[in-house]
This record gives C-alpha cells, sequence and structure tokens, in this order.
C-alpha cells in the first residue's frame, strides 16, 4: 500500500528520553535561578521515520503548574495509552483533539503534538514549516537576559549582546530590580528595541512603578500581573501607552479569545509548549491576526528540537516581533541537534527547508545527556 495524505499514521513505538544539559550561565528570573536543563523528549516512531517533541515543563513547578517528573508521568501513564487506541491519526491536528478530554497539562501534550507534527511533515516530505503554513525564509530573533545583580552588570550584557547582533533586548524584572535598572538601560541605549518580562511578580498595588516604566519607551510589557489573570491586565492596560503583552495568561485559543475581547493586552507571546502543541498555536495565531494582533514566539531555555519547533512556526506572517528564538550558544555549550542555528547579521535565524523539524539530532550529544530512555511498544 503506497502512503498518502489520507492514510493514517501508524505509530511502532514511542521511546522517551529524559536528558540533562548545563546552562552556559546560570539564568534568572522573578521566580527561580536554573543552572541546567531537565527534560524529556518525546520520539515517536513509524515505519523508519521519526518525529521529536521536546517537554518544556521545568524541573519545578514554578513557570506553571508542570514540572518535569509530573510531565513525564502524564505522558507515559496517560497519554500514551490514549494514543494506542487510536487507529485513525490522518492529520497532526488529530492530537489536538485526542487529547481534548484532558485537562491542561499543555506542555506534556505539547511534546506528542510536536512530535507527530514532526514525523507527519516528514513523511509527506515537507520542512514543518511549510506544513504549518510559513511563509517567511529567515525569523528574526532577540535575546533575553536574566535578572542581574547590579545596573552595572546588567550594561555589560546588553552591550555585549547588541555587540553579538542581537536587534531587541529582553529583560527579567523582579520588584526592586526593575525600574533604576531599564532607565539606566534606556539612558545607556536610547535607541534599541527594549521590552521586560516581569513573570506575574506585580499586582495593582505596584501601579505607579509600573506607570513610571511606561515611560521607558519599551516595545512591550509582558505579563506584569499574576498568571492566571486577564482582568486587573485589563485595568492596568487601560492606564498604560506601552503594550501589554500576556504569556503565562494564555494557555488555549480560549483564552486568548477573552484576553483580546477584554482588551487586556495588545500583544500574546505564543509559547507552543504552553498552549498545548503547535495546533492550537496556529488556532492563537490566525485569531490574533483577524484582529490585528502581533505575536511572538517566547522561549523555555530550549534544547535544539524545540527550538527547531519555534524557528517553524515563528515563520508564520502573523509572528511580527523578534522572538526568543536565539541560536543554541546563547544557553548551552552544546546542543542536541545539528547543523547548530546561526545569528545572521540581520538578527535573523535561517528557517531549514529539510523535511520535518529540518534539523538532524546530533547522536553524540544526545547519548552523552541521556540520563534513561523507555521504549513502548504500539504492536
Ligand atoms: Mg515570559
Amino acid at each position: 500500500m503506497s502512503i498518502t495524505s489520507s492514510t493514517p499514521l501508524k505509530i511502532d513505538r514511542i521511546v522517551l528520553r529524559r536528558l540533562s544539559m548545563p546552562l552556559r550561565h546560570s539564568f534568572t528570573t522573578s521566580f527561580a535561578t536554573f543552572t541546567q536543563k531537565v527534560f524529556t523528549v518525546v520520539e515517536v516512531w513509524s515505519e523508519g521515520l521519526v518525529g521529536y517533541g521536546e517537554c518544556a515543563a521545568t524541573e519545578f513547578p514554578l513557570y506553571n503548574e508542570e514540572y518535569a517528573k509530573g510531565a513525564y508521568d502524564v505522558i507515559r501513564n496517560i497519554l500514551i495509552p490514549i494514543l494506542k487506541k487510536e487507529k485513525n491519526i490522518i492529520h497532526p491536528s488529530d492530537i489536538n483533539r485526542i487529547f481534548s478530554p484532558i485537562r491542561r497539562n499543555y506542555m506534556a501534550r505539547a511534546s506528542i503534538d510536536e512530535a507527530i507534527w514532526d514525523l507527519w511533515s516528514k513523511r509527506e516530505g515537507i520542512s514543518l514549516a511549510k506544513a504549518l503554513g510559513g511563509t517567511r525564509r529567515q525569523v528574526e530573533t532577540g535575546i533575553s537576559i536574566g535578572i542581574q545583580k547590579s545596573p552595572d552588570e546588567l550594561v555589560k550584557i546588553v552591550k555585549n549582546s547588541l555587540e553579538l547582533g542581537y536587534k531587541r533586548i529582553k529583560i527579567k524584572i523582579s520588584p526592586g530590580k526593575d525600574l533604576a535598572y531599564i532607565a539606566r538601560i534606556r539612558s545607556e541605549f536610547p535607541d534599541i528595541l527594549l521590552q521586560v518580562d516581569a513573570n506575574s511578580a506585580y499586582s495593582l498595588d505596584n501601579l505607579n512603578l509600573l506607570k513610571q516604566l511606561d515611560q521607558c519607551d519599551l516595545l512591550l510589557i509582558e505579563q506584569p500581573l499574576a498568571h492566571d489573570d486577564i482582568v486587573d491586565h485589563r485595568f492596568l492596560q487601560s492606564q498604560l501607552k506601552t503594550p501589554i503583552c500576556l504569556d503565562e495568561s494564555i494557555d488555549s485559543v480560549e483564552d486568548a479569545r477573552k484576553a483580546l475581547e477584554l482588551q487586556s493586552c495588545r500583544i500574546i507571546n505564543i509559547k507552543v509548549a504552553r498552549v498545548g502543541g503547535l495546533t492550537e498555536a496556529l488556532k492563537i495565531h490566525n485569531l490574533c491576526a483577524t484582529h490585528g494582533v502581533g505575536i511572538w514566539c517566547g522561549g523555555m531555555l530550549d534544547a535544539g528540537i524545540a527550538k527547531a519547533h519555534n524557528i517553524a512556526i515563528a515563520s508564520l506572517p502573523n509572528f511580527i516581533y523578534p522572538g526568543d528564538i536565539p541560536p543554541s550558544d546563547r544557553n548551552f555549550e552544546e546542543d542536541i541537534i545539528e547543523p547548530l542555528p546561526q545569528l545572521g547579521s540581520d538578527s535573523t535565524i535561517v528557517v531549514p527547508e529539510g523535511p520535518g523539524i529540518g534539523f538532524e539530532i546530533n547522536k553524540k550529544n544526545y547519548n552523552k545527556f541521556t540520563l534513561d530512555s523507555e521504549a513502548i511498544s504500539f504492536s
């Protein structure tokens, strides 16, 4: 039987690998300092092809409620058994529907969704970017800088980042490490594209401070208020001229619809992992395009596989702001894909044109960073 677009995917097995990769520099946000990345890779094997997904859940449930060990358990003992019963996966968007009865657990779901999208694109012989409807040959990236000990320290790092070629600078902030830092950067570098990310560290009690940040000519202020809020953000947006960008508050296209109707933000950061995968990310992309709201692709200190998925989705037309998709060497000495994405002179990364994610797995590094693995047969 020849394989056509309407032939159901026959999954032979899924391999789960737990990896640990040291970060090049520790990375501090308003909720934690990270020194290593511990995560799971999902390999979906089908008739000689393999699709890869990377689970973004962090070691502790601080960004959202998911955490690496818990996500592994959900993938292993809940999602894979559901998938095993499904005999009619024609298109990767079927995964979103199949997992829809499961509440939340978006990062666990996304890792399988990504792997199936990669696998399906490889079977079709097209790039993942093309499968998703991407139109850009290059995607713009900025750099995300963690919280530093002093404004002086931050100035040095921003200067270095600009010298490396990054055109958009994002700075993590938290109470006490905010206005003085950002005002200093703005006075040193008056013309750069600058934005901040609070990771939910503020409340409306901090309205005065947020109004002062509003004077710093920022591209956007990302997730200033609670991780699950769109009501206080609505009030805050009405008080600021700077666009609010929601990250943690948007877990689905329904969340996005409500936030846009309320005018709780003017920009949305899409993280494939946070919203349960590429299918949901596409829905949010299309909804925002309909509303004339621009989006960009966020990051989760991604290793190569998630980065490849991010590059693909960021090639869609409504990703109009630079993403957090820096080359691997921003966060890691070594990565698990090859060839490594490179930063172009215009702060861009080339979208690969090969089948699927368009990168090979670097077997040596992949094995070196693997803590353990298990194969789950579908036969
Ligand atoms: Mg963020």
